[in-house]
């Protein structure tokens, strides 16, 4: 369940987003989306790179509190950086999310991330 939610998050709902925002260039909007999910690159500088509980926001580098601001900032500039701080923003979120349907079944993951302690 929390896959499907994931992935449909991250591959379906980019679509969407570009599709009734910027309809006249969807493909285009929506192939910038998908790059931005190059911020998870920063996964393979983890050990383990994969580890299932782990909640990526304040974990991963790019996906830190240091750089969300920055993205955020993204969002005022022109086109097509707006769309590059659109699609980081959808990724945040999707993993923010993610974090939540963790933090739901496994508390000790909570205490172990930077975001749960937050919410604590
Ligand atoms: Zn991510």
């Amino acid at each position: 369940m929390q896959a499907v939610v994931h992935y449909s998050l991250h591959f379906v709902f980019p679509a969407l987003v570009a599709y009734v925002f910027f309809r006249d260039s969807w493909q285009k909007t929506y192939l910038i989306f998908l790059a931005t999910m190059l911020v998870d690159l920063d996964h393979l500088l983890a050990n383990p790179i994969f580890q299932p509980d782990r909640c990526s926001i304040g974990f991963h580098p790019l996906h830190s509190f240091y750089v969300i601001p920055f993205y955020i900032a993204l969002l005022f500039c022109k086109k097509p950086y707006r769309l590059i701080g659109i699609g980081l923003m959808l990724h945040i979120f999707t993993d923010f999310i993610d974090c939540l349907m963790t933090f739901a079944h496994c508390h000790s993951c909570m205490g172990e991330s930077i975001l749960g302690r937050m919410m604590e």
